[in-house]
């Protein structure tokens, strides 16, 4: 069975060959977006691992008991890490007693560490401890968003894989071949920004798809505020809403990116269905240097926030930087 994932062709084939080749390392570090694949690329990489009659070296059959669990994420080799709310040290040792032990079922165990940039600093350290001299049966697989959150020794010790979006248009045409319609494909693509996972969900869930217009929308509001507004309109973010202001985050990337795209690319430029006049208008509105500088200004922000910044602070700081238009639409 081919492993079934959308684009990543060149990390797909590399791990492929890692397993063919039976020179698999005992640590790998999935990095890219949210949405963008990390965890289905990991779990892929798992079933090549431990299927228990793969079709041929580095493949997986999908059938068998192994494949099954993993797909659904049960396998007693399988060893999970919630990291939501942030990992805690105790949570690392305790894993670490089980990592330790011979594999139950399969010739590996995997341990999988989703989003570890949430890792306490005392907790990556423990982690660390387990890199550095890991059992010869573990594998370690870890996803984050940006590398530059995590400690260097902590990269340091794991193969980096790095997943990033696909062509929108690229997207659009796998998610048909999917069987999604056509017009559905094009709207889910292009709020995904070329994230595969986050477009899957999508083209299944006509909700999520109007609240990022409604999110698209907001932007389009924030910059023909004054400031004292836009402020306003963060002023209730809490640090516990550290996700929310994320997704807020990463769509405001993603309408820089838009409009970066039709300032410098407009024959290729992606604009979600609908928007295509909007962004037009934003594009002729802000110099190229600002948009450059606006996106510079995001993607520090969401490391920021990764570093325990508040998410109110971070949100209205991006928002005091961005221009204000009063001329928009
Ligand atoms: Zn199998």
């Amino acid at each position: 069975m081919p492993w079934d994932v959308i684009g990543h062709e060149a990390a797909v084939r590399w791990l492929q060959q890692q397993v063919r080749r039976g020179r698999v390392h005992h640590a790998y570090l999935f990095v890219g977006p949210p949405g963008v694949g990390r965890r289905t690329v990991a779990r892929r990489f798992a079933q090549a691992l431990l299927c228990e009659q793969p079709p041929e070296p580095g493949a997986f059959c999908g059938q068998c008991r192994a494949c099954r669990q993993l797909e659904a994420e049960q396998h007693p080799d399988l060893h999970i890490l919630d990291t939501t709310g942030g990992l805690k040290v105790a949570a690392v040792r305790a894993a670490q007693t089980t990592w330790n032990l011979s594999p139950r079922a399969g010739r590996y165990r995997i341990a999988l560490l989703p989003e570890v940039q949430h890792a306490t600093p005392a907790a990556a350290n423990a982690l660390l401890k387990t890199l550095e001299e890991p059992p010869e049966h573990l594998i370690v697989l870890l996803t984050a968003s940006e590398p530059e959150a995590l400690l260097p020794t902590v990269v340091s010790r794991c193969e980096v894989v790095r997943l990033r979006p696909l062509a929108v248009a690229q997207l659009q045409a796998a998610l048909q071949a999917r069987g999604v319609a056509p017009a559905v494909a094009a709207e889910a693509a292009a709020w995904a920004q070329g994230r595969p996972g986050l477009a899957l969900r999508l083209a299944q869930d006509p909700e999520a798809r109007a609240a990022y217009a409604e999110e698209w929308r907001q932007v389009w509001t924030l910059l023909q505020q004054p400031l004292y507004r836009r402020l306003r309109a963060v002023e209730g973010f809490t640090p516990s809403q550290r996700d929310r202001a994320r997704q807020v985050l990463t769509q405001w990337l993603a309408v820089w990116r838009a409009v970066w795209h039709m300032q410098w690319a407009p024959d290729a430029a992606t604009a979600p269905p609908g928007w295509e006049d909007a962004l037009q208008a934003l594009a002729a509105a802000v110099p190229r240097e600002r948009t450059r500088a606006l996106l510079d200004d995001l993607l520090e922000a969401l490391a920021h926030l990764e570093r325990y910044a508040s998410p109110r602070l971070v949100l209205g700081a991006v928002l005091t930087a961005w221009p204000v238009l009063e001329e928009l639409e």
